[in-house]
């Protein structure tokens, strides 16, 4: 079942202490199709300026993404600037450039217009609400944000999460969000505006999953070489939709699951710079590490109370 996905479609300007990559593409769809096209077919919103690498896309539409969504407009594309920190776990954002994003009107076309499940990208929360009020009836929608639409379109974003049923933030923009230094609370002052499930994103430390009265948790994949963080959170949530939509149902299991193949995706997309990684990624790599999360957090549970001690 084929997942709409609305987000930036960008170029980025990534520093980190092993590299510099300048002008790849990025954004929060491409991440995001990027990671689920791996299970799961994608229609993609977005809008591209006149000096951005079409071919470069050619890999989403060769593995199920439908580009029709993607329009290109004159003038310069999202441009995202970003220097990663030693640790990887913190960076700094130097530039953005809305480009021909501030303009952008989404116009959903025809045959994307009935999707059931919907991912709302990291974007202007009003082109949120716009791409939203275009699909005739959406079961599942999904919605990741950040720093820059807390601070800037925090009315706009309230209203949004009382349309959608899983908010994919990280913990940083979860606090920011609620005003709520506690992520248990934070992430019950969301349900509270709406949605029925929060996952809070962690970077290295994994995700940890709150729905109604039940939390899970999944590490993130320990890597020996993390090269590049940025799109982690989009490939994540890439993961985590593509697998709630190819199994078509929303339940605790499909959503635990769904975390454990959130972590794998994400994890992958850290091993080179922009996409690279998830190019090559077929369905055996990701079951292949699904495997390991399982052998990394299976413990026995039956034994003796004498055993205990
Ligand atoms: P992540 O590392 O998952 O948070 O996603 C990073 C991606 O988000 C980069 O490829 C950026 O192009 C994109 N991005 C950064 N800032 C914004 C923004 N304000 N709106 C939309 N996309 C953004």
């Amino acid at each position: 079942m084929s997942i709409l996905c609305v987000g930036s479609v960008a170029l980025d300007s990534v520093e980190t202490p092993f590299g510099n990559a300048d002008r790849v593409i990025g954004g929060s769809a491409v991440y995001f199709a990027a990671a689920a096209t791996v299970f799961n077919p994608v229609q993609m919103v977005g809008v591209i300026g006149d000096d951005y690498p079409v071919d470069d896309l050619d890999f989403l539409s060769d593995r199920g993404a439908d580009l029709a969504g993607i329009e290109r407009a004159s003038g310069d594309s999202f441009f995202w600037a970003g220097r990663y920190h030693y640790d990887l776990n913190t960076r700094d954002t130097l530039d953005t450039q809305l480009g021909v994003f501030a303009d952008f009107e989404p116009k959903i076309p025809e045959q994307f217009r009935d999707a059931r499940f919907v991912f709302l990208g990291n974007i202007d929360p009003a082109l949120q609400h716009d791409v939203l009020d275009q699909v005739a009836s959406p079961e599942v929608v999904a919605c990741d944000t950040m720093n820059f639409w807390i601070e800037g379109a925090r009315e706009l974003l309230i209203e949004l999460l009382g349309r959608v049923r899983i908010l994919m933030v990280n913990d940083e923009e979860v606090r920011q969000l609620a005003d709520e230094a506690n992520l248990l609370k934070a992430a019950r002052w969301v349900q509270e505006q709406g949605p029925e499930i929060v996952v809070v994103k962690k970077g290295e430390h994994g995700a940890i999953l709150f729905g109604e009265d039940w939390i899970f948790y999944v590490p993130g994949y320990p890597l020996e070489e993390v090269f590049d963080p940025t799109g982690a959170g989009d490939s994540f949530a890439g993961g985590f939709m593509g697998h709630l939509a190819r199994s078509g149902e929303v339940t605790p299991a499909t959503l635990r699951r769904a975390m454990v193949y959130g972590s794998a995706l994400g994890s992958f997309a850290c091993e080179r710079f922009s996409v690279e990684r998830l190019k090559d990624l077929d369905t055996n790599d990701v079951l292949e590490r699904v495997e390991e999360f399982r052998r990394l957090t299976a413990f026995e549970t039956h034994l003796t109370a004498e055993q205990h001690v």
